[in-house]
């Protein structure tokens, strides 16, 4: 075995090999039968330590020019199987196209709210998520015993790490409210978007998390007319200029006299269908005149100042423009429903 001439023959038979092959994966395989670690040169080499000296020379030199011949055919052989990246370019085929994110449906629809609003002359505020009893409750006329205090509606954070006692998640973006109030004087005419939370079991109409668009305005001779006008202003422009408003009388704290506003139903006209359950119209949102025990907790005179204020649930309206059906899509992160919307 040890004799330059079974060399020789491990070189032709490897070109002989070679030849046939044509493809990577073959080439690799003639690589590893000839030149790998377990290979026929290296077992022929293992018969080195029984040879003379001169005979070792000649027998080392055949192994070495054999597996460098065979190396280097082996390298040109996968080299010219590489594409060549100018020369093969077909520039007849269709592009790769690079897909662009896009904004989640609701900071869509708070920006189509909030730029409607703006363009009727309100300012945009924002104020904290976290908020104390005070601005969420108390100033804005809830009573003490008033249930939405309850825990079973309102998340209160824990004082067991470090936070000062009362905290809560504010349950609305009427909070704002008292924060620009105590900010500034009359005139001033705001909406506030953002995110509220509510302790609610989660259904396809209710989520514990939700967002909420709150608008007010102060000054002298502010009446409920100017809010009607705002409001179907808004719907109009939102939704449809067909579309039609009912206010009805309802009841919050720190509004009086209070509406609630129904729209005529988006998806059949106000004929009655299973969105509307029948009733032709869909409640949007609720409003009121501000009571004068949230102008004087602010330090506002009543007797000079008057305003309104309204907030509506985005989610509920960009439902229904959007004509979805299921509150929690709008939470799941699935691909396929943002990229519909
Ligand atoms: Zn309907």
């Amino acid at each position: 075995m040890s004799n330059p001439a079974n060399i020789d023959r491990i070189l032709s038979d490897g070109v002989a090999e070679l030849e046939k092959a044509d493809d990577a994966e073959k080439i690799g395989e003639v690589k590893i039968h000839y030149l790998g670690r377990k290979g026929l040169l290296s077992a022929a080499l293992k018969g080195l330590k029984d040879l003379s000296i001169d005979e070792r020379k000649a027998f080392g030199a055949a192994a070495n020019n054999a597996k460098s011949e065979l190396a280097a055919k082996i390298e040109g052989m996968l080299s010219a199987l590489k594409p060549s990246t100018k020369a093969d370019l077909d520039y007849t085929l269709p592009g790769q196209t690079n897909r662009l994110g896009r904004l989640h449906p609701l900071t869509r629809g708070i920006k189509e709210i909030t730029e409607i609003f703006r363009r009727m002359g309100f300012a945009v505020a924002t104020g904290p998520e976290i908020e104390t009893d005070y601005y969420n409750f108390g100033a804005l006329n809830f009573p003490e015993d008033h249930p939405a205090r309850d825990m079973q509606d309102t998340f209160y954070l824990s004082e067991t790490n470090g936070l000062p006692p009362g905290l809560l998640l504010r349950t609305h973006t009427s909070n704002v409210q008292i924060r620009e109030f105590e900010r500034r004087k009359p005139p001033l005419k705001i909406i506030a978007p953002g995110k509220v939370y509510r302790h609610e079991a989660v259904s396809s109409r209710a989520y514990c998390v939700f967002h909420q668009v709150e608008g007010f305005q102060v000054g002298e001779n502010i009446s409920m007319a100017d809010m009607k006008g705002a409001l179907v202003g808004f719907c109009h422009e939102y939704f449809s200029p067909e579309i039609e408003l009912r206010f009805r009388p309802s009841f919050f704290p720190f509004t009086e006299p209070s509406a609630e506003v129904d729209v005529s139903c988006i998806i059949c006209d106000g004929k009655g269908c299973s969105v509307c359950k029948y009733d032709g119209w869909l409640e949007i949102l609720g409003c009121g005149m501000i009571d004068p025990n949230v102008m004087t907790a602010v330090g506002y005179d009543p007797e000079k100042y008057t305003g309104y204020a309204f907030g509506m649930g985005v989610e509920r309206i960009v439902m229904l423009k959007r004509r979805i059906t299921d509150i929690r899509l709008f939470y799941e992160n699935d691909i396929r429903f943002t990229r519909k919307y």
